[in-house]
């Protein structure tokens, strides 16, 4: 079992360093992650410039490849031959803030487990719940119990064919969480407003700001088995297309 470890926080991420100790316990693990933090970058193919890969290590001396790429990048690279072992499992995390309902479309840590599954490659992406304004170091340890429990099943049963598993953590130890629920995505609530500033030079420069996201804690979603102490598995398809709106559009008259 050769296992990809990747994430979008960039390769210094104490997430990632959590995340491929865990993976260790199940077989070959190789890092490839970013050099910088790509997060919110969504789904990238670098193609109008040269990628980069340097080697490194992780704080705990685990050697690990780091790429000017992004996330999806540093996955494409190694399962297109850079790495020469082939790969059975790409594990993306552990992102520090959850990834539902919209997010996975803005997320670098789901779009690399996408990634995965465009190449044929199984793919999970493990996000952690953190409450908003959390300052001190995040405890990883419970999530990454998490992502070992479900890439084990992976390994073991498989996945239907361009599934990617989302997985989100709440923010308790593995000894309060309430279970595991199968999750649809959820509906975000995003509180965005844009923030213009002045440069010293008088000219005016934006930024995304505004509240942290909220949602809707409906049962049977994502955001809602988080809100209940859940962790959320949910099963996300590439195929993005909403079959109803074709009946609908067919329906469409163009001369
Ligand atoms: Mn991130």
């Amino acid at each position: 079992m050769h296992i990809l470890v990747t994430n979008d926080d960039g390769v210094t991420a104490p997430g990632l360093l959590a995340l491929a100790q865990e993976m260790r316990s199940l077989g070959k693990v190789t890092v490839f992650a970013p050099d910088k933090n790509w997060s919110a970058s969504g789904h990238v193919k670098t193609m109008e410039r040269p990628l980069r890969v340097k080697e490194t290590i992780l704080a705990d001396g685990t050697p690990a490849f780091a790429s000017d790429g992004a996330p999806s990048d540093c996955v494409a690279l190694p399962l297109l031959g850079l790495i020469e072992e082939p790969i059975d499992l790409v594990v993306s995390g552990i992102n520090p803030n959850a990834n539902i309902g919209h997010d996975v479309t803005y997320s670098g840590t789901v779009t690399a487990a996408m990634e995965a599954v465009i190449a044929g490659v199984k793919g999970i992406a493990v996000s952690l719940d953190s409450p908003e304004g959390h300052r001190a170091p995040l405890d990883y340890s419970a999530a990454a119990v998490v992502a070992k429990r479900v890439a084990e099943k992976v390994i073991a049963d498989g996945l239907p064919e361009g599934v990617v598993l989302n997985v989100n953590v709440p923010y308790l130890k593995e000894s309060e969480l309430k279970g595991y629920m199968i999750t649809r995505q959820g509906l975000r609530v995003y509180r965005d407003a844009l923030d213009v500033r002045m440069d010293p030079r008088g000219k005016p420069y934006y930024w995304i700001g505004g509240e942290a996201p909220t949602g809707v804690a409906e049962n049977g979603t994502d955001f809602g088995a988080l809100s209940q102490g859940y962790v959320s598995i949910t099963p996300l398809q590439l195929d993005l297309t909403h079959r109803k709106a074709m009946d609908v559009l067919k329906e469409w008259n163009f001369r």
